[in-house]
């Protein structure tokens, strides 16, 4: 059996951990740049703030309602989840981190499962101070729609086990529900199912699953099979490795100058080799990109792939490489809006090949961990490259963001 775990209205919640006060009050989160609302608590929902909402079209109805606006704070988002993750890790056989706020469970072997599900829910309430919902079922299709139940119906009390319910009554719950709640079922798929008369649940689970794989393809079969309590997509408890790293940032205001375009990157350097250290990894392959606002016709977008001579994890390493980046894209005049670097590929310490003469494919910068010991003793990026501080103007605008509450101790709450 499968259980999905969700957090509710995640980053609003996160929020309300450290700011009680914001409980019972409608409250959202504003997307980078504080463009749109990405989060919503129930009593924003309540008065009709829709997800994706631009701002400035809802800012009025705030102010009217007495919304709590908040920029997004992804540090203790990210830092939460992994709380969250970590805790649910304990109380399974097996775990696949879906999302920032959701993740499969395998229950195999657990008895009980509807207590073992509320046991899951008061831990992570009682631990981390985050609401969650449970959802158990045969598949991971199954256990995803038994969490939509939970979610939808409040007085399942957060858990719904779909094994509790009468077939009858699932008949039901799934003549209920769109077939566009099913997980996998994108907008435009589901569009298409609706054409065919299949618009609920219980339709698509009642179809003919060969038929659809003719139609649109296997994976619509395989949802059918999960539906019908037949375990077709496993768990993937290694989704975690990577291939690819990336840091990327909108800029608060269209950015001309190469300097500004030069800090963002160096930012950017030390976010991946931070990123890199911790994983224990070596980036070999860079691909440093820059482009400008995409909604506007004279859209344009510059990118360049360079090589390390030797893979490393060092901020002073990784930032060499932004003057010939740089030399490559940077188009003087072009109103740049967001620039960033991926990590195409990278190796880890096993990696590590070396050579007739010894040297390795490896580079490290013994003077690495020095800096970071600094850096985390006395804040972060006390010691960085003078690059990073060439300009300011292309950070984010998050006027109205809260403290690091779980990530830097000069932030952490005080309680009175
Ligand atoms: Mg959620």
């Amino acid at each position: 059996m499968y259980a999905l775990v969700d957090g509710n209205n995640f980053f609003v919640s996160c929020e309300r951990v450290f700011q009680p006060q914001l409980e019972s009050r409608p409250v959202i989160v504003l997307s980078n740049n504080d463009g749109c609302a990405v989060a919503r608590s129930n009593e924003a929902k309540a008065l009709g703030i829709k997800m994706g909402a631009p701002f400035f079209t809802i800012k009025q109805l705030c102010q009217q309602h007495n919304v709590a606006v908040l920029s997004s704070n992804y540090t203790l988002y990210a830092d939460m989840s992994k709380r969250m993750m970590s805790i649910l890790k304990g109380l399974a056989v097996r775990q696949e981190v879906y999302s920032i706020d959701e993740s499969f469970l395998d229950l195999s072997g657990i008895s009980q499962l509807t207590q073992h599900a509320q046991l899951i829910r008061a831990r992570v309430k009682q631990w981390i101070g985050l609401p969650v919902c449970v959802g158990i079922g045969q598949t991971k299709v199954l256990a995803k729609f038994a969490n939509h139940l939970a979610k939808s119906y409040p007085f399942l009390g957060g858990v719904c086990n779909l094994a509790e319910l009468s077939s009858d009554r699932l008949a039901r719950a799934m003549q209920l529900t769109e077939v566009g709640e099913v997980w996998g079922i994108g907008r435009k798929l589901a569009q298409q199912l609706r054409a065919m008369g299949i618009s609920t649940v219980y339709a698509l689970k009642t179809a003919n699953a060969n038929q659809l794989a003719k139609v649109f393809s296997v994976n619509v079969a395989r949802i059918v099979h999960e539906l019908n309590g037949v375990p077709c997509i496993a768990l993937e408890e290694y989704s975690n490795t990577q291939q690819q790293m990336v840091s990327s940032r909108s800029f608060g205001e269209p950015i001309t100058n190469r300097d500004e375009l030069i800090a963002a990157l160096s930012f950017h350097c030390e976010q991946l080799s931070h990123k890199l250290t911790k994983q224990g990894l070596f980036a070999r392959s860079l691909t440093f990109f820059a482009h400008s606002n995409r909604f506007k016709d004279d859209y344009v977008c510059h990118a360049v792939t360079l090589l390390l001579p030797a893979a490393s994890n060092s901020f002073r390493m990784l930032t060499k490489l932004i003057t010939p980046a740089m030399d490559a894209i940077f188009v003087p005049k072009i109103n740049y809006k967001k620039a960033g670097i991926i990590i195409s590929e990278m190796l880890s310490a096993d990696d590590a090949i070396r050579d007739l003469l010894g040297s390795s494919n490896l580079s490290h910068d013994h003077l690495l961990p020095t800096l970071q010991a600094i850096n985390r003793r006395y804040g972060k990026r006390t010691v960085r490259m003078a690059s990073a501080i060439l300009g300011h103007r292309w950070q984010m605008q998050r006027e109205l963001m809260s403290a690091s509450f779980t990530t830097d101790s000069s932030q952490l709450i005080i309680a009175s």
